[in-house]
């Protein structure tokens, strides 16, 4: 039957198209694609060898940067190894060859791993239940901003505001906007946390809520997180926690008893699950009591040891994403969840925080920091000594790559001039982090001594340096080598 198809597709003029038995009548493509978009030729497909195509594949991975080829610090990314075994359950057939639109009794493993998944997830965050839908951190905060929204309206009480700290992810801004509120800047204090005198100044009653990042994005825990939430709920707003940088934080604290009432995961980030260009994301919200209701419909639940669909919550956002989420990172993120237990998930989180201040502890006599406090997962340090030199903190990401190392985020947070924000993870050796810093510190010496080196880096990479904003405007992503 496949040859046949294939025969039948790679002839000429639309009468080849003749679609196998049982599918969609062939009447009702002809009637749906007009005349004009049909192919009148075959099409030009490149004749080559298996072998040629996976020399193709594997030349491209290895002229690219990734995870699986070396450290990847890019802070606030969590760039952590995607265990393999993620891999072989979510290839197993009865995940991957479940259509969406299969009946509940034959899906009951799928809907299970659902449940059991938003059930730990809930477990983690210290909240009240999960959705699974949303498909990025981004969008996750999107669903809590528009589950807030319901809430207040629900009060009878509309607001127009949320608060948003200076040292927030971009994202979180843009997300404020998206939801039709108004973003209100709060600043942070010497300390690097929010400054709760600023934050007492802009609370009023037309503001909705808070979001905040949780260790923020200088890696520093908001101390003062109680006090926040006080004040906070106080005013009758709520507390959205941006949970990227959850890898801080597992069995050690929850966003639930930190008084947030919603949070967003990153299973991308947290979990092990690819992102970047391996995507897709997948950004599950839980929330407290307060919110449970607006939660994104349908949900998984359980009656009488079978498992269903609910879609009967009359306060329910609805829908945010097509069918259920990405429902293939849910598995990965599951066998993360289940491979390790509560005391490994624990030991992730203390494996992070370790591995970043152990490599901040090699780096702190080389650059400045901005802010002295202890570190959680991930810390940034200022290059600004280096660009009194004349070399700026994007030379010395450049000059990294000659070194065979991804950039660490560069000039993120807003509020540290030069920044470099550097995140290991726990899935680095001491080995690793060693050649890291030590790669640092002769980029360094290079300035002193060799700084066209620095400047005109990098040298070893397929693409030397480009112009930055010329390569954003004229896209050319093809590999011709
Ligand atoms: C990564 C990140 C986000 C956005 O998550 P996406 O999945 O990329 O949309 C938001 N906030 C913080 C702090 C992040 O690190």
């Amino acid at each position: 039957m496949y040859k046949k198809l294939i025969f039948e597709i790679s002839k000429p003029g639309r009468k080849g198209y003749t679609l196998p038995e049982n599918d969609v009548p062939k009447k009702q493509v002809d009637d749906l694609l007009p005349e004009k978009y049909l192919r009148q030729s075959p099409p030009q497909l490149p004749e080559v060898s298996e072998n040629e195509v996976v020399r193709h594949y594997v030349n491209i991975s290895i002229h690219n940067h990734h995870i699986d080829k070396g450290f990847y610090p890019l802070g606030s990314c969590t760039m952590k190894y995607n265990p393999k075994v993620n891999e072989v359950t979510a290839a197993m057939p009865g995940f991957r060859n479940t259509h969406p639109h299969t009946p509940e009794q034959f899906s009951q493993g799928s809907l299970e791993l659902m449940y059991d998944l938003a059930g730990l997830l809930t477990e983690i965050s210290g909240m009240e239940s999960t959705s699974l839908q949303p498909a990025a951190g981004a969008q996750g905060e999107l669903t809590g901003l528009l589950m807030i929204r319901a809430y207040h309206d629900k009060q009878g009480k509309p607001r127009k505001k949320i608060i948003v700290p200076d040292s927030s992810h971009g994202t979180n801004p843009a997300s404020v906007t998206i939801a039709g509120y108004q973003s209100v800047n709060v600043k942070s204090n010497e300390n690097g946390t929010v400054d709760l005198d600023d934050l007492a100044k802009v609370i009023d009653e037309d503001v909705a809520g808070l979001m905040l990042t949780n260790p923020n994005t200088l890696g520093i825990f908001e101390d003062q997180i109680i006090k926040i939430q006080k004040m906070m709920h106080d005013a009758g707003a709520l507390m959205y926690m941006d949970g990227a940088n959850l890898n801080a934080l597992l069995g050690i604290v929850r966003p639930g008893d930190m008084g947030f009432d919603c949070v967003h995961f990153n299973l991308h980030k947290t979990f092990s699950t690819p992102h970047g260009g391996g995507g897709p994301g997948s950004g599950p919200v839980a929330v407290s009591e307060r919110l449970e209701p607006f939660l994104p419909k349908p949900r998984v639940i359980k009656e009488n040891g079978q498992y269903r669909f609910n879609y009967d919550y009359p306060d329910s956002i609805g829908k945010v994403h097509s069918f259920y989420g990405n429902f293939g990172m849910l598995v990965r993120a599951y066998t993360y969840i289940r491979m390790h237990g509560p005391a490994e998930l624990r030991a992730i989180s203390e494996n992070a925080i370790i591995n970043a201040n152990y490599l901040l502890s090699k780096l702190r006599d080389h650059f400045e920091l901005p802010y002295d406090s202890p570190v959680m997962h991930e810390f940034v340090v200022s290059a600004s000594r280096q660009k009194a030199k004349g070399a700026r903190a994007v030379d010395i990401a450049k000059r990294l790559l000659d070194y065979g190392f991804h950039a660490p985020t560069i000039y993120f947070p807003l509020i540290v001039k030069e920044a470099l924000m550097i995140e290991p993870t726990e899935t680095e050796t001491k080995e690793t982090l060693d050649e890291f810093a030590d790669a640092l510190i002769k980029i360094n010496e290079e300035i002193d001594t060799d700084k066209d080196t620095v400047l005109t880096s990098p040298h070893k990479t397929p693409v030397k340096r480009l112009d930055d904003a010329k390569a954003a405007k004229e896209i050319n992503v093809c590999y011709n080598g």
